[in-house]
């Protein structure tokens, strides 16, 4: 678990260069604000009724009761959007609408269902209660902040920034990383397929996970297992992305060239291989300011890999300021049979059960299988040195 923090700790070392931009506040949903919104105004900014009924003094109909109603004098229609002309004063009343400014002088409004009314007269039959009269600042009060950069735009954050009466908020870029595929035998889908040959698809299920956290990804190029070609076109995606991914390459084989190339082009490696399975192989490393994450070609264990351990630097470099994976607690609803020494990550899926949060194991944990990462909203931590675990167990587990 150590080795793993540190290696979190030291991606989220590297400083990110984060750029700005104003968009419209209709496009800000999901989006990283980058300033701090503060409350210019009081929202409502004026004394507004909160029903269709009566502006009045409630001193007027203290004493009203059935048998003794009180009639008032009608002198006024202040619709939503207008000013009342005159000020209620005694023994008259303004109809009003929802939403419209209360005038002067009234300090309640009496819905109109609880009176009887003509087009100059209302009579009331209790005294009222409540005001039914929204103060400003009800909703927002004036001067207070509303939101902190770093904070994911949600509906109704858009909304807020909308009743401050603005068009457009400052957020930050989307960073844009671009993914290599690194491997002899890797296909690109819509063309033939030969004997021994495989089709990439790590670009698109990592492109998935980097959308759903607001990232654009970029599929860079697919490059056989050569020391030079792998070489060139990091150095290349490094230039034209914020960050880059590679997939494959990464372990100890005879033509795996990621840890070598880095040697290679000057990156300075952060870790390379961490205690954990599937993805532990993965390497990280800096050059020109710029994360290279390298991880294994095994789709599973590649997902793994960026979502376990990259994923709070690649939050950072979004620019948010809530960037820890999401943990919780849930109970096995399976036996995982399997012993382990380092740390296993399980993929799952989250379900509810008599109000406790159960993870639902798919079936195929398999390092390659990408089928393993259909449906997956979680994953699992199977602590290490660990004989297995009984289905009722207790186990940590991070939102994906
Ligand atoms: P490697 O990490 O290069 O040893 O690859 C491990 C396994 O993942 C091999 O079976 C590869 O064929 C497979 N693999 C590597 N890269 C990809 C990719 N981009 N898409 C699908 N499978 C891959
Ligand atoms: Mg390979």
């Amino acid at each position: 678990m150590e080795r793993i923090n540190e290696a979190r700790q030291a991606l989220l070392e590297v400083s990110v260069n984060l750029k700005r931009e104003k968009i419209p506040v209709e496009k800000a949903y999901g989006r990283v604000l980058a300033e701090r919104i503060m409350a210019e105004m009081a929202v409502p900014p004026f004394r507004r009724s909160a029903y269709d009924g009566y502006a009045i003094r409630s001193e007027d109909i203290r004493e009203a009761s059935r048998k003794n109603p009180v009639t008032l004098k009608v002198t006024e229609r202040i619709p939503a959007g207008s000013i009342g002309k005159h000020p209620v004063t005694k023994g008259t009343a303004a109809r009003i609408m929802t939403g419209a400014k209360v005038p002067e002088g009234a300090d309640i409004v009496v819905k109109h269902e609880d009176t009887c009314f003509t087009d100059t007269e209302v009579r009331f039959f209790m005294s009222a209660p409540g005001g039914n009269i929204a103060e400003p600042g009800e909703d927002v009060k004036q001067g207070i902040c509303l939101m902190e950069p770093g904070k994911v735009i949600g509906a109704a954050d858009a909304a807020v920034i909308a009743g401050q009466g603005m068009g457009q908020v400052r957020v930050f870029r989307k960073p844009v990383v671009g993914i290599v595929s690194t491997g002899s035998e890797l296909v690109r889908r819509g063309k033939h397929l030969p004997e021994g040959m495989v089709y990439d698809t790590n670009p698109m299920l990592l492109a998935g996970y980097m959308q759903s956290h607001g990232m654009i990804p970029r599929e860079w190029e697919i490059v056989p297992d050569d020391m030079e070609m792998l070489s060139d076109s990091i150095l290349r995606a490094l230039a034209a992305h914020d960050m880059v991914i590679t997939t494959g390459g990464v372990s100890a084989g005879d033509f795996d060239y990621v840890p070598k190339a880095m040697e290679r082009i000057g990156a300075i490696v952060l870790f390379h291989g961490l205690p954990f399975k599937p993805g532990g192989a993965m390497l990280a490393a800096v050059k020109d300011g710029k994360v290279i994450l390298g991880l294994s070609g095994n789709p599973g264990a590649a997902a793994v890999g960026m979502l376990y351990v990259g994923l709070p630097y690649m939050k950072k470099l979004c620019g948010r300021s809530s960037i820890h994976l999401t943990k919780a607690q849930a109970v096995l609803s399976e036996p995982f049979g399997k012993s382990s020494r380092g740390i296993r990550i399980l993929r799952g899926s989250a379900r509810i059960q008599e109000g406790r949060l159960m993870f639902d194991q798919m079936e195929n944990q398999r390092n390659g299988a990408v089928w393993s990462m259909m449906g997956c909203s979680l994953l699992g931590e199977v602590p290490a040195g660990n004989a297995g675990l009984l289905a009722g167990e207790t186990i940590n587990v991070y939102f994906i």
